[in-house]
């Protein structure tokens, strides 16, 4: 789904090229082993070659996620130490780093997982952060290794007077928060509208919502009345539950309970212990798989034709690039675009998040 230019910032200024250093340079690339430096090329491979290097891998790879809301003291010095030190380990995937924390989903080579442990528990503030383990195991989940530093691990527009991170919901189990969902408790997705679109729990509030930001004061609206009620709070990770029990406890409500390790864990506490899983479709997820199937319920629809339908896809028109459900049909009769505009080659600009045009194309993936 990310479609992010590959930096060219790499490559040295043309004005130093003569044909014959190119001739040199070409000559010596050519020669180079295949695998050699793979993490050091990494950036000046195309998504497509890098995804061939990929399937070329010998070994397995870790799809993991973690989070942990931890004071660091200078987030850009440390995203540069662990840039190096996890681009040595071969990893990839996208991470956010800043003063409250580290957010992180994350493929890493299984032969150097126990030395991505070591290094990671080694610095204090990461010392025994939980890992989440993706459902699906796909080694091309990630194509390259992005660290940014951002104001928030999440960002939520809140101002810190809005919430209390110490002051947060009860955190419960799959089977805890079955057992509540049973006994009537109302469950509110704290996702996007196009993560609740293709799976969510059976019942719950799905908040039309296209960021987290605009999430949190309709799920209050939304909740309005149930001041004193049990509010089962889920999301991806647990992550956005932190922010969001908090909020909604600042806000007045008494009994907030929050689904721990979020669906990802849930569906581990499923198979492992046998439950049902009151969690239908598909879970949503940041990376190349987009979705992983969680049960074979098809709680989407096609953007173009109506039919359920839960793949999504992103316009094959690089400048549109709209992540939208699309099925098979459509996507041949469609030639993979979005829309005729796309598909005859006038697109004009990328619709800016947020903008009108974004939101439309979104809502009507789900109408
Ligand atoms: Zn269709
Ligand atoms: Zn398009």
């Amino acid at each position: 789904m990310d479609r992010e230019k590959v930096s060219n910032d790499e490559y040295p200024d043309p004005i130093f090229f003569t044909p014959f250093t190119f001739l040199f340079f070409w000559a010596i690339i050519s020669a180079m082993p295949k695998h050699s430096n793979t993490h050091k090329l990494r950036n000046h491979l195309s998504k497509e070659e890098a995804l061939e290097r990929l399937s070329e891998e010998s070994f397995d790879r870790k799809v993991v996620s973690f989070y942990k809301y931890v004071r660091i003291a200078d987030p850009t010095a440390l995203r540069h130490e662990l840039f190096a030190e996890w681009s040595a380990l071969g990893a990839l995937g996208r991470i956010y780093l800043s003063a409250e924390g580290i957010n992180a989903q994350m493929s890493v080579p299984e032969p150097m997982w126990e030395m991505f442990v070591e290094k990671l528990y080694a610095r204090a503030e990461f010392d025994g952060v939980p890992f989440k383990f993706g459902v699906e195991q796909r080694n091309d989940a990630f194509w390259k290794l992005t660290i940014k530093v951002r104001k928030q691990i999440v960002a939520d527009g809140l101002r810190s007077h809005e919430y209390d991170v110490t002051n947060v919901g009860t955190h419960v189990t799959a089977k805890e928060f079955n057992a509540l969902l049973e006994k009537g408790a109302v469950a509110v997705d704290m996702r996007n509208n196009y993560e609740s679109a293709i799976g969510r729990f059976e019942g719950a509030l799905t908040p039309d919502a296209y960021t987290f930001r605009e999430e949190l004061p309709m799920a209050k609206e939304m909740l309005q009345g149930k001041e004193d009620e049990p509010v089962l709070l889920y999301c991806t990770g647990g992550i956005r539950c932190e922010k969001a029990s908090a909020y909604l406890r600042h806000h007045g409500f008494s009994q907030v309970y929050q689904l721990h390790g979020g669906i990802i864990d849930y569906k581990h506490q499923v198979e492992q212990e046998g439950l049902e899983s009151k969690f239908k479709g598909k879970n949503f997820v940041f990376d190349e798989r987009i979705g992983e199937r969680i049960t074979d319920d098809v709680l989407g629809i096609c953007y173009q034709c109506g039919t359920p339908c839960d793949d999504y896809t992103n316009c094959r028109e690089e400048a549109c690039n709209l992540l939208f459900i699309q099925c098979l049909a459509c996507k041949e009769k469609m030639e993979g675009f979005c829309s005729d505009i796309c598909q005859k080659g006038e697109f004009q600009a990328p619709a800016p998040k947020g903008s009108d045009q974004y939101r439309r194309s979104i809502a009507l993936s789900r109408a």
